[in-house]
């Protein structure tokens, strides 16, 4: 079975080749990691190159009695990694980090053979995922519980962290190595096994991060990692007592259906959901650090990014400069493999997501929105969607409403502060938001008014282990990243001390 299906009539390749010279050769095993085995099965999935089309691996399909002994694992390596001293579950997770950056090189290949994201890119997903195993080494050291002055006689009140038990992770295709290390950092280091489902898109990169994690010392059981079925395989993570929270990243749709799945057990559910930022430019800006800033926002990850500016609301006074000097920089895109040295924008990994810009191109167009300006790449395959910007584009078209995905621009007018924070505000998704002004009092009030969980005023760079990383309204539940990650994984106890009077 394949999840792709796209061919195209490029000649057979770069990946082929790239995976030919891989090192590390168990990279490419495609076992699945269940308490502490490599588990291979007659049953398998292809995984391609979205690029090409080209089969490039065979991964084990893992099913729902793989899962079941998967989660009874976990929970027999609970108490012992949880007794472990922070610093020690620490130390494990900084040599998981300085596995990954050890072997950046081979990571990156798969991440671009699966994924399709420029290599330099992959690269810096890499460093980005490390960033989080080494943050949590640390983090997990400060999970601090609180006393609180007593309201009762002779009494001490204390709250503890503990960690919540066996946990579970379903990890999407965009970011597929930091959307592991993400979650699995924040978990370990509270001290509690996680299981994690990859993307069936992206299972390579997966498993060669869950090779590192054995390599790093991470006792059997803790960290497993099985690909399958999404449905097949959720549905146990769901329905199991024994999993006490679930971490998901992908669509809002999916997101849905997890949280409601959860409800009959009770578990603690984190998502992060769809975006849809408002990228927002007043017209007393520098015009081209907005425009590095748009370009940044817009096309990192070929589109394929939550955080992506998907509305680009541009003030009356700075508009047709806008739009002229966007065009001239987006002309300036190469479209190509991801392992080409010089592609910018890279293919969609999935064709449902390519697939879904052409879609909101047309819509925007019949709706009176005019395309000023779109790259030309000849016949790359299906996969590919030219950078393509949209002007004039109002609320009424699908592109306003539902998030893209790849590398498509809207620009949107607007005459005033208010207007545009009404606009801004008028989608059901509340992940991350970008405002461009060189007015103090004006940037004070936007970041108070803007209804989303992150905000970058006057950059496009602002994601990090540091940050709380989430959304607002439909875009999700919970934060990762940050001390606010590690407390996803724990639960609070009170506990009260009495009769301490002498
Ligand atoms: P998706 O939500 O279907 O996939 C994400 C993960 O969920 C994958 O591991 C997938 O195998 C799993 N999954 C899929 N269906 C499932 C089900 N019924 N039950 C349990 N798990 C399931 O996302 P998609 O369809 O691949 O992409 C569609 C859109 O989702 C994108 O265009 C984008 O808008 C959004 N998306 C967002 C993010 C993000 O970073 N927040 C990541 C991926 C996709």
């Amino acid at each position: 079975m394949s999840f792709h299906s796209v061919r195209s009539e490029q000649p057979e390749g770069l990946a082929k080749q790239y995976l030919r010279n891989l090192r590390r050769r168990d990279f490419l095993a495609g076992a699945a990691l269940i308490d502490g085995c490599w588990v291979s099965s007659q049953h398998t999935d292809v995984v391609v190159d979205p690029a090409t089309g080209d089969e490039i691996a065979d991964v084990a399909r893992c099913n729902a009695a793989d899962m079941s002994r998967a989660i009874a694992a976990a929970e027999q390596a609970f108490p012992k990694w949880r007794a472990l001293l922070p610093a020690r579950r620490g130390a494990i997770l900084r040599s998981w980090a300085s596995l990954l950056l050890e072997h950046s090189d081979e990571l990156s290949i798969l991440v671009t053979s699966e994924q399709g994201k420029p290599l330099e890119e992959a690269r810096h997903e890499i460093a980005y995922g490390a960033g989080f195993l080494e943050w949590f080494a640390a983090e997990g050291e400060r999970a601090y519980g609180e006393t609180i002055p007593s309201h009762k006689v002779g009494s001490l009140l204390q709250v503890r962290m503990q960690p919540i038990g066996v946990t579970a992770a379903i990890t999407p295709w965009n970011f597929p190595v930091a959307m592991i290390t993400r979650k699995a950092g924040a978990a370990l280091a509270a001290g509690c096994p996680m299981i994690v489902k990859p993307a069936v898109e992206t299972p390579l990169s997966a498993l060669a991060v869950a090779r590192l994690a054995e390599q790093a010392g991470v006792p059997r059981g803790v960290f497993q990692m099985l690909v399958g079925d999404p449905v097949e395989l959720s549905a146990s993570l769901l329905r199991d007592p024994r999993v006490r929270a679930l971490s998901f990243t992908g669509s809002t749709q999916v997101g849905r259906l997890l949280l409601q799945g959860a409800a009959d057990t009770v578990k603690k559910v984190s998502l992060e959901l769809g975006g849809h930022a408002p990228f927002v430019v007043f017209d007393d800006v520098d015009l081209d650090r907005v425009i590095k800033g748009a370009m940044a926002a817009k096309f990192a990850t070929s589109g394929q990014d939550c955080l992506a500016a998907n509305r680009i609301y541009v003030q009356r006074g700075i508009y047709d400069a806008f739009v002229e000097a966007f065009a001239a920089a987006m002309a300036r895109l190469k479209v190509g493999h991801g392992l080409d040295p010089a592609t910018d924008i890279g293919p969609m990994t999935k064709l449902s997501v390519a697939n879904k810009c052409r879609i909101q191109i047309d819509d925007a167009v019949a709706k009176g929105a005019k395309i000023i300006s779109t790259k030309p790449y000849g016949d790359l395959g299906a996969n590919f969607v030219a950078p393509t910007l949209l002007s004039d584009v109002t609320e009424q078209m699908l592109v306003a409403q539902e998030e893209t995905f790849g590398p498509v621009a809207a620009v949107l007018p607007f005459a005033t502060e208010e207007e545009v924070v009404a606009r801004a505000n008028s989608n059901e998704m509340g992940l991350a938001g970008y405002v461009y002004t060189d007015d103090l009092r004006r940037a004070l009030r936007l970041s108070e008014q803007i209804e989303c969980g992150m905000l970058g005023i006057n950059t496009a760079s602002f994601t990090g282990p540091p940050i709380p990383f989430g959304g607002w309204k439909q875009s999700g539940l919970g934060r990762e990243g940050s001390r606010h990650g590690l407390a996803e994984y724990m639960e609070l106890k009170y506990v009260c001390f009495g009769d301490l009077a002498a």
